[in-house]
C-alpha cells in the first residue's frame, strides 16, 4: 500500500481480507461477464457477508465492523480489480445500506442492516425513465392510507433490483414541495404489486444485473418510511455522496490492474529484437497511467477522509473524485488496450473487459456533467 496519510494499519488488515477473496472472484469473473451471468454476483455478494466486508464502516450494534469509510473503499478497490460486475453490485448494497444508515431511526438500523450486511441483498431505487440526472422529478407516489403507505409508480436501471431481498424506493409524498416532498421507504421485493421488469443487455459490468421494476399499489406498513416524510431527496444526496467515492475506489482498482498487466506484458514482449518496454513511446504511456492514478488515488481517499472526518467540502471533493478518476479511468484502460496491441483487443486478457467496465463509471450515481455542475457551483456559487 501507498504511504498515504489516510491509510491506518487497519486499512492493510482489511486489504489483505479483500485481496484473498477477490482471487476467488477472479476466477470466474471473466465467465460472469462474457455470460451476464448475475448468479456469480449474487454468490460474490453473499461471501462478501460472510467475510464481514459486507458494512464496514457501519456501527457495531448495527451489524457493521465499526471501521471508517476508508475501510469500505480499500476492499471496494480490491474487489474491483478482479471483477467489475460484483465491484458494482458492492457498491449497491452499500447504497441500500447507507440509505438505511443515513434516514433511518434505531429501531429499522437495528432490523434490517444486520441482515443487509450478512446475505440479504438490497438495491438502491432512485432513477425512473423520466427522472435521471433530474432525480427530483420523481413520479413513483407513495400515499399514506390508514397505517400503510400505498406506493405506485416505476424505477429503471436499478443495480441487484433483480435479485434483491429490499429494495429501497424513492417516491413523492407531497408534489407541492418537490425535492423536500419526497420520501424513502423500505419494500420487501416479495410486497404484493411489485414486478421485476427485464435485465438491460449492456457494455460493460454485464455481470450486476440492471433491472426496472413496477410498483402497482404496493402496500407497506407506516413504519417502512425513512426517517420522516420530505427528508428522502437530501438523505439520498447524501447517500450519493459515499457512492461517488465508491466511484473513485473502483476507478482506482480497474486502473491499478491495467496498469499492471500492461507492465507486465510491456517487459515480456519482443518487438524489434528488444522488449517493447524499451520503447520511449511505451515508456512515456505507463508514466502516464502510473501518474493518473496516483492522482486518482489521492483525490479519491482524501475525499473520503474529508466526509468521515466531517470536514468542509467533502461533496465537492468526491464530486472532483468521481469525475476525474472516471474520465480517466477511461484514458488508462484505453492505454492499456493499446501497450498489449492486437490481443489488448480480444478477451484473452482482461484490459477489453476493464476499458468496457470503466465506462458506467462516467455515468452511474451522476453523469460526469452533473459533477462539473456540483463542482462549479461549488467554486463559483449558484
Ligand atoms: C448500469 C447502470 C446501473 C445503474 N444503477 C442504478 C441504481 O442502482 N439506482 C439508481 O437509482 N439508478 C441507477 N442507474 C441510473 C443512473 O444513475 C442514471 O443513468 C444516471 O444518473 C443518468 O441519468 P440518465 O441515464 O437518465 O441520463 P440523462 O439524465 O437523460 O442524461 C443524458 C445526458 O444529458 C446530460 N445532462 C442531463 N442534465 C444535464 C444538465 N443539467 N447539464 C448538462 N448536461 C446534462 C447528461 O450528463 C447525459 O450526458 C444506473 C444506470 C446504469 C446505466
Amino acid at each position: 500500500m501507498a504511504e498515504y496519510p489516510y491509510f491506518k494499519d487497519i486499512h492493510e488488515d482489511v486489504r489483505q481480507i479483500a485481496r484473498g477473496v477477490a482471487a476467488e472472484f477472479k476466477k470466474t469473473a471473466a465467465e460472469a461477464d462474457e455470460n451476464s451471468d448475475y448468479s456469480i454476483v449474487e454468490r460474490n455478494l453473499k461471501r462478501l457477508g460472510e467475510l464481514n466486508l459486507l458494512g464496514l464502516h457501519i456501527p457495531k450494534e448495527f451489524g457493521g465492523q465499526g471501521l471508517d469509510l476508508i475501510s469500505y473503499m480499500v476492499a471496494l478497490e480490491e474487489i474491483e480489480k478482479a471483477c467489475g460486475g460484483t465491484g458494482m453490485s458492492y457498491d449497491a448494497q452499500t447504497l441500500a445500506i447507507d440509505s438505511i444508515n443515513e434516514a433511518g431511526s434505531d429501531e429499522q438500523r437495528k432490523k434490517y442492516l444486520p441482515l443487509l450486511c450478512k446475505d440479504k441483498i438490497s438495491a438502491f431505487g432512485l432513477s425512473e425513465p423520466g427522472a435521471g440526472s433530474d432525480s427530483a422529478a420523481l413520479k413513483t407516489t407513495a400515499r399514506l392510507e390508514g397505517d400503510q403507505y400505498v406506493i405506485n409508480g416505476s424505477k429503471h436501471f436499478i443495480t441487484d433490483a433483480a435479485i434483491a431481498d429490499i429494495i429501497i424506493v424513492y417516491a413523492v409524498t407531497d408534489p407541492e414541495k418537490k425535492a423536500h416532498g419526497i420520501s424513502s421507504f423500505i419494500v420487501p421485493k416479495d410486497t404484493p404489486g411489485l414486478k421485476i421488469g427485464k435485465v438491460e443487455k449492456k457494455m460493460g459490468v454485464k455481470a450486476s444485473p440492471t433491472t426496472e421494476f413496477f410498483m402497482d399499489n404496493c402496500r407497506v406498513p407506516r413504519e417502512n418510511i425513512l426517517g420522516t416524510e420530505g427528508n428522502g431527496f437530501i438523505a439520498a444526496m447524501k447517500t450519493l455522496d459515499i457512492g461517488r467515492l465508491a466511484i473513485g475506489a473502483q476507478c482506482v482498482g480497474l486502473s491499478k490492474a491495467a496498469l499492471e498487466i500492461a507492465v507486465a506484458y510491456a517487459k515480456e514482449r519482443e518487438q524489434f529484437g528488444r522488449t517493447i518496454a524499451k520503447f520511449q513511446a511505451i515508456q512515456f504511456m505507463i508514466a502516464d497511467m502510473a501518474t493518473k492514478v496516483a492522482a486518482m488515488e489521492n483525490l479519491t481517499y482524501h475525499a473520503a477522509w474529508l466526509i468521515q472526518e466531517g470536514k468542509e467540502g467533502g461533496s465537492q471533493a468526491a464530486a472532483m473524485a468521481k469525475l476525474f478518476c472516471s474520465e480517466e479511468t477511461l484514458d488508462v484502460t484505453d492505454k492499456a488496450i493499446q501497450i498489449l496491441g492486437g490481443v489488448g483487443f480480444t478477451t484473452d486478457y482482461p484490459v477489453e473487459r476493464f476499458h468496457r467496465d470503466a465506462k458506467i463509471m462516467t455515468i452511474g450515481e451522476g453523469t460526469s456533467e452533473v459533477q462539473r455542475l456540483v463542482i462549479s457551483r461549488a467554486v463559483i456559487g449558484r
